[in-house]
């Protein structure tokens, strides 16, 4: 709204100083949308199409001290926060209300300084990823095996806008804390440990090259929870992009 204001202030000046000499000015064209970035988020073992071992996961403990300062890589834009809108009836039955799960995550990256916040809402109503302006959060398919896709555009008028498909052909749940960051007989996907990373990319995080244990880590696994909290390389790349 103020773009609008200040163009129309503007094109009102010119009008009243040069009138006979200004050709009719088009409608500003409706702001339209480039997909920048598509974030797949791989599973790190079973191979194309393939399940998870049926009674074991396959995460790893997180060692004292794993995280590193270092490790962190930016995409290339900001976001301003704002509403997400999560589409419930895309969610499967056996996770009940998701709503709190999500906005935790969100908040795990917007708690830090001068990071703007996400609210998550459950008045979505798309069920794939659609640029209309608002960040959408819904289980659908996606293409492969990936465990959740992060979709990204820019529109002309500089708006960031991202959504967010996690595959509902997967395992999930709600896993218990584990101070380990892994629980070894739990196979399911951690929904707050999956969110947490591609909300990252909604930040405007990339995969760092290194950091086995960062939250943006480009691999997912089943019984993990550690990436529910960010490491010291995540919350450094985070403070850099949004630094003051
Ligand atoms: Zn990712």
């Amino acid at each position: 709204v103020r773009i609008r204001l200040s163009l129309l202030a503007a094109l009102a000046a010119v009008a009243v100083s040069v009138p006979a000499t200004v050709a009719a000015v088009p409608e500003q064209a409706n702001p339209h949308a480039t997909l920048v970035r598509v974030d797949v988020f791989d599973p790190a073992k079973g191979g194309k199409g393939g399940p998870p071992a049926p009674s074991t996961a396959n995460c790893s403990d997180e060692p004292a001290g794993a995280t590193s300062s270092s490790d962190w890589a930016l995409t290339g834009w900001k976001t301003a926060g704002g509403a997400a809108h999560l589409n419930s009836s895309t969610v499967p039955a056996a996770l009940g209300d998701v709503r709190g799960v999500l906005q935790a995550s969100f908040d795990a990256w917007g708690s830090e300084p001068n990071v703007p916040d996400f609210t998550v809402v459950a008045d979505g109503t798309v069920t794939r990823a659609t640029a209309n302006r608002g960040a959408d959060l819904l289980f659908g398919r996606v293409s492969g095996n990936a465990i959740a896709v992060t979709y990204t555009w820019r529109w002309s008028d500089g708006l960031i806008e991202s959504d967010t498909v996690f595959n509902r052909s997967l395992a999930w749940a709600i896993l218990p804390e584990d101070s380990s960051g892994c629980a070894e007989t739990q196979p399911f996907y951690d929904l707050g440990n999956i969110a947490v990373h591609e909300f990252g990319h909604i930040y405007g995080l990339d995969h760092p090259a290194a950091g086995r244990f960062e939250s943006m880590y480009k691999y997912g696994y089943t019984g993990e929870v550690l990436k529910r909290t960010p490491g010291d390389g995540d919350r450094t790349g985070l403070g850099v992009l949004y630094a003051p």
